[in-house]
C-alpha cells in the first residue's frame, strides 16, 4: 500500500484524480489496489446516507411531486451544485431549448450516483459509427468491440444484474453473462409487455446496479421504490462503495477541495493541480498522471478556468472543442389511465423499457427513442389529482386507489447529435463561493431531435390506443435527463477533438479526461455504464503510458 505524501498542506502522489464520482473512483480503486499512491480531490463534502433520507422524509409535498432530487443533499457553500427549488442560477442557460438543459448533479464524496436510478445500459455497436452508418453525427475512434471487455468489467465493478436471456438484451452482443439474472418483474411490467410486445415495441428488463441477493457488502434490493433520491439501505450501486473500497487499499480522499488551476511544463505535461480548501486556502498537488473526472459539465469548466500561458484557450483546448458538443437525452412524458390495473411502484424505480424504436435506418433522418415504463409509485400523483377533484373521505380514498392502480407514466428519451454550437463558456459576471466563474450554457436540440419527438408521439398514441387510454397526455416541453456528454469529445484527429480513444488529452500526454465528456454519440440510453467502461479503459492505458 502506498500513500500520497503531504508537506505544509501540499501533496504529492503517483496519480492525482479530481472528482470522486464513479469515473474517478473506479480509476482510483484500480491504481491504489495495484500499489500506486492515489490522491482524490473532491469539491463536495462527505455526506451521511441517513441525513439524506431524513431530509427527503421532511421535504414538502410540492418538492416531492416535482422530483426535487437535488434538494435533500447537503452542499458546501463553496462548491454549489444546481438547485431548482428555488433555482440558484449556478448554471445560466440560453438558446432556444435552454430549459431542456436543466441538469442535476451532486457535489459530494461519491458524486451524482448517490441519486441516480442505476439503469446500466450499453451503447449499441452502431452508436459508435453514426457518421459511417447513417451519415449523421460523428464516429468514435473506437468500436463497440474495443469497449466490450470494459463493459463487462464495469458491470462487475458496479454489481449489475440483467436478463441472461439474449432475447431480452439490448444489445445482445455480450462476451459474458450478467453477474446475476434480472430482478423479477412486477405485475405492471409483465402486463404491459403482454399488451405492447406483439406490436413491435419490445419491452425488456432494464439492466440494474442492484441485485435481489446480497452482493459484495451491499444488501439485497428489497423493492421499496425509493431509489431516487436515495436508496435508504445502500442496495443500489453508488460510487461511495467504490470510493470506500479505494480507501481500504490506500487511496486518500480530500473532501471540500475545489481544484481551480493546472500547471504544465515545456512539453505540455501536467505537473500539478491547485485546489482551495473550505477556508479558501490554496494548496498544490504534484503527480505523475492526472485524471479530471468532474463530470461532463464541471470538467470543461475546470479546463477553461485553468487556462495558462502555454494553453491560453484552456487546458486540452488547442482544438477549441472543450465545452462544445454538449449533449443530453432530451426527454418528455406521456401519461394516461389504462383499462386494466397495473399497480406500478413495487420494485426499483425503473425496471422495464421499450427498445423497439432504438435502432434502424430511420436514424439517418431523425432521432431514435427509448420509452421507459416508469415504475415510480403513482401515490403522490394520484393523490394530487384526486384532491384537485375536491373529493373527501371514502370517495377520496377510492379515487386515489383507482388512479394508483391504472396510472401510467412513460418517460421518453431522444437522441441528440453533437453540435459544436451547443457550448459551455465561463460567466463574466457570476462567481461561486471561491470567486471562480460559474458556467454558462447555450443549448438548441436541433431538427433531428424535434423530428424524433413527432415520430415518438405517433408511437405513444398507438400505445395509448392499445390500453384504451383515458386522460391521455403528452408533454410538449422537453426536459433534461442528466446524462451530460460530449464536452471533451473523443476523436482520431486532434484538430477536431479533445481526447483519443483512451480518453487521453491530445495536448497533454499525462492528462486523462474520462467520463461523459469524451462520448461522441449519445445513443438513447442512460450513459453511466459507458462512462465507467471508458474510465476502466483509460485506467489500463495509464498503466501502459506510465
Ligand atoms: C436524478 C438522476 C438520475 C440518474 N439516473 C441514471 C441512471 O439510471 N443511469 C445512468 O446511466 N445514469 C443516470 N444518471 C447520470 C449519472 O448519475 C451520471 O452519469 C454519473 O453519476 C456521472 O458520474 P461522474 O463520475 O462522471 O460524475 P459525478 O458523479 O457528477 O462526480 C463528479 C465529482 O466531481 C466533483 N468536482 C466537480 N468539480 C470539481 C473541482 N473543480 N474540483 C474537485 N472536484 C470537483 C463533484 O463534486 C462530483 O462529486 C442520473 C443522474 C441524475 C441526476
Ligand atoms: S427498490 Fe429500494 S432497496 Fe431497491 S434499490 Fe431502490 S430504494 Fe434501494
Amino acid at each position: 500500500m502506498n500513500a500520497p505524501r503531504f508537506h505544509d498542506g501540499d501533496a504529492d502522489a503517483d496519480i492525482v484524480i479530481v472528482g470522486s464520482g464513479v469515473v474517478g473512483a473506479l480509476i482510483a480503486h484500480q491504481w491504489a489496489a495495484a500499489g500506486k499512491s492515489v490522491l482524490i480531490l473532491e469539491a463536495g463534502p462527505r455526506i451521511k446516507r441517513a441525513d439524506v433520507v431524513e431530509n427527503w422524509r421532511n421535504i414538502s409535498f410540492e418538492r416531492r411531486l416535482g422530483s426535487d432530487f437535488q434538494g435533500p443533499y447537503p452542499q458546501s457553500p463553496m462548491a454549489t451544485a444546481p438547485l431548482y427549488y428555488p433555482p440558484n442560477d449556478y448554471v445560466a442557460l440560453s438558446g432556444p431549448d435552454a430549459s431542456s438543459y436543466r441538469q442535476g448533479f451532486i457535489k459530494a464524496v461519491g458524486g451524482t450516483t448517490w441519486h441516480w436510478a442505476a439503469s446500466c445500459w450499453r451503447h449499441l455497436p452502431a452508436d459508435f459509427r453514426m457518421q459511417s452508418t447513417y451519415g449523421v453525427g460523428r464516429d468514435w475512434p473506437i468500436s463497440y468491440d474495443d469497449l466490450e471487455p470494459y463493459y463487462c468489467r464495469a458491470e462487475e465493478a458496479m454489481g449489475v444484474s440483467g436478463p441472461n436471456d439474449a432475447a431480452l438484451q439490448s444489445p445482445s452482443q455480450r462476451s459474458k453473462p450478467y453477474l446475476a439474472d434480472m430482478i423479477p418483474w412486477g405485475h405492471g411490467d409483465a402486463t404491459f409487455a403482454e399488451v405492447v410486445n406483439p406490436h413491435g415495441y419490445n419491452l425488456i428488463p432494464i439492466p440494474q446496479g442492484r441485485m435481489i441477493t446480497p452482493w459484495n457488502g451491499r444488501p439485497a434490493c428489497c423493492g421499496n421504490n425509493n431509489c431516487q433520491p436515495i436508496c435508504p439501505i445502500g442496495a443500489m450501486y453508488n460510487a461511495i462503495h467504490t470510493v470506500e473500497a479505494a480507501e481500504r487499499v490506500g487511496a486518500k480522499v480530500l473532501d471540500e477541495a475545489v481544484v481551480y488551476g493546472i500547471d504544465t511544463d515545456d512539453n505540455n505535461r501536467v505537473t500539478a493541480v491547485h485546489w482551495y480548501d473550505a477556508k479558501h486556502v490554496s494548496h498544490k498537488a504534484t503527480g505523475r498522471q492526472f485524471v479530471i473526472a468532474c463530470n461532463a459539465l464541471e470538467t470543461p469548466r475546470l479546463l477553461l478556468l485553468a487556462a495558462n500561458k502555454q494553453n491560453p484557450r484552456g487546458i486540452a483546448n488547442s482544438s477549441d472543442q472543450v465545452g462544445r458538443n454538449m449533449m443530453d437525452h432530451s426527454g418528455f412524458h406521456c401519461s394516461f389511465l389504462a383499462d386494466r390495473p397495473l399497480w406500478l411502484g413495487r420494485g426499483p424505480a425503473q425496471s422495464s423499457c421499450m427498445v423497439g424504436p432504438r435502432e434502424g435506418e430511420f436514424r439517418s433522418q431523425y432521432s431514435a427513442n427509448k420509452i421507459i415504463l416508469n415504475n415510480i409509485s403513482r401515490v403522490p400523483t394520484a393523490t394530487s389529482q384526486a384532491l384537485k377533484r375536491g373529493l373527501t373521505g371514502k370517495a377520496l380514498d377510492e379515487e386515489i386507489r383507482r388512479r394508483v392502480a391504472l396510472g401510467v407514466d412513460l418517460s421518453i428519451s431522444l437522441e441528440p447529435l453533437p453540435d459544436p454550437a451547443n457550448r459551455l463558456t465561463l460567466s463574466k459576471t457570476r462567481r461561486d463561493g471561491h470567486g471562480l466563474a460559474c458556467p454558462d450554457i447555450y443549448y438548441a436540440v436541433g431538427d433531428y431531435v424535434h423530428k424524433g419527438y413527432d415520430k415518438a408521439c405517433d408511437q405513444l398514441r398507438h400505445i395509448g390506443s392499445l390500453f384504451n387510454a383515458e386522460e391521455f397526455e403528452i408533454t410538449t416541453a422537453l426536459n433534461a435527463n442528466n446524462h451530460i456528454m460530449g464536452s471533451t469529445i473523443m476523436g482520431a484527429d486532434p484538430r477536431s477533438s479533445v481526447v483519443d480513444g483512451d480518453c487521453r488529452a491530445h495536448d497533454h500526454p499525462n492528462l486523462w479526461l474520462p467520463g461523459g465528456g469524451p462520448m461522441a454519440s449519445a445513443s438513447v440510453v442512460n450513459t453511466t455504464l459507458t462512462m465507467a467502461a471508458l474510465a476502466l479503459k483509460a485506467a489500463d492505458a495509464m498503466g501502459r503510458a506510465a
